[in-house]
């Protein structure tokens, strides 16, 4: 063991004691909704300013105890990941491009002043938390085994300052259909009166701070019938995000172009989504469209709608990997609008976002081989 202070933990040092006492595993796995069933074990690693990195530990998942004053239960320091494994056609579990989610877990700790640790090491222990609860990833190609690693400041100290203390953990549990309506499209609350992000903010990072006061913003939606929040911002209300999603516009541009379009991740003011980066690479490579990353605004998109130039506007993430937008609330009290819009998304004839879903998952379960986006386990 290492006398200098280690720089990452290391997946050769990991102990595993098992779990006396398995949970059950639910048979009907595509209705076992998202986030409350959890597997029977979960990893963790400490890291303390002294000495570094500890040695990994797979553990039975259970209550654990922790001081009432640690940080990120105070000051909300705290980052996580979503990703997903999946059980394959040919029987083979995979993992989909798990090294964006590590890299952009790394950013979000920098962020956070928290310890940097190796991309690699962290994906060889979710492999082995995967595979040491393999029966637990659902034998369904509508359901999957959600996996969170996350990152909290576990310092029990009450001044904001850089923390000492860190510690690194994943658990993980059966996810099944997303979208309890199907997939009928969702409605959209869309008021700039609210926002999630800001130049020089910390929306491109996925750290729990940024989810906390959208529930709130939910609730509203929720109450006026919207089932998500579509994401302003600025002056000139650009369109960034949808829910916990980025979305993508499928329309005829100004220019009287085919153009698939989502907003760019250089403003900071999304997450730069692994689905996202996805369905740009596969529409760059099929070649049928113009493909843009650029800023577009509610006014443009109202106005192409009422232009009939909008084909598809959809939300793209983990989750679902693409979700259709049927409706939008427009409430913008300081311009005084309040119009309801119909996105003819589930009419469209070229079925673009019906593409992606095939493609996407179709190499998540191990239909189409493209073995630089998954990993085995
Ligand atoms: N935006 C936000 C705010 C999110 O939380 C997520 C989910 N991680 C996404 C977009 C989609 O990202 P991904 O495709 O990596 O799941």
């Amino acid at each position: 063991w290492s006398k200098t202070r280690p720089k990452t933990f290391y997946h050769k040092h990991l102990t595993i004691e098992e779990a006396k006492n398995r949970a059950h595993v639910p048979s009907n796995s595509d209705g076992v909704g998202f986030g409350k069933v959890f597997t029977d074990h979960f990893v963790e690693a400490d890291w303390e300013m002294n000495s570094g990195w500890g040695k990994p530990k797979i553990r039975p998942l259970g209550l654990q105890s922790y001081h009432p004053g640690m940080m990120a239960f105070h000051y909300g320091l705290e980052l996580f990941e979503g990703m997903k494994a999946y059980y394959g056609v040919d029987k083979k579990i995979r993992l989909f491009r798990p090294e964006l989610n590590m890299q952009r877990m790394r950013r979000s700790a920098e962020r956070s002043c928290f310890p940097d640790f190796d991309t690699e090491e962290a994906i060889k222990l979710i492999e082995e938390l995967v595979r040491l609860d393999s029966h637990w990833v659902p034998k369904s190609e509508k359901a999957s085994l959600y996996i969170r690693p996350v990152m909290i400041a576990t310092d029990p100290s009450l001044g904001l300052h850089v923390p000492n203390q860190v510690k690194w953990y994943m658990i993980a549990g059966p996810a099944g259909s997303y979208f309890e309506t199907g997939n009928k499209g969702v409605s959209l609350l869309a008021d700039p009166s609210y926002v999630r992000s800001w130049p020089g903010g910390v929306g491109a990072f996925k750290m729990g701070c940024n989810y906390a006061p959208t529930i709130y913003v939910g609730r509203e939606a929720a109450a006026k019938n919207c089932q998500q929040v579509l994401w302003l911002s600025g002056e000139e209300k650009n369109i960034t995000e949808a829910g916990a999603m980025n979305v993508f516009l499928f329309w005829k541009n100004e220019q009287g172009e085919d153009e698939l379009i989502t907003a760019p991740v250089d403003s900071g003011l999304l997450l730069p989504g692994v689905t996202r980066q996805s369905i740009l690479e596969l529409a760059k490579e099929w070649k049928q469209f113009k493909v843009t990353e650029k800023e577009f605004t509610m006014d443009q998109f109202v106005r192409a709608l009422k232009e009939k130039r909008v084909y598809e506007f959809f939300g793209a993430g983990t989750a679902a990997v693409v979700g259709p937008i049927s409706e939008i609330l427009y409430l913008d009290k300081t311009a005084g609008i309040n119009e309801k819009l119909n996105v003819p998304t589930l009419q469209s004839k070229v079925k673009l976002m019906n593409k992606f879903y095939d493609a996407i998952t179709g190499i998540q379960y191990g239909k189409i081989q493209k073995p630089e986006w998954t990993r085995v386990i």
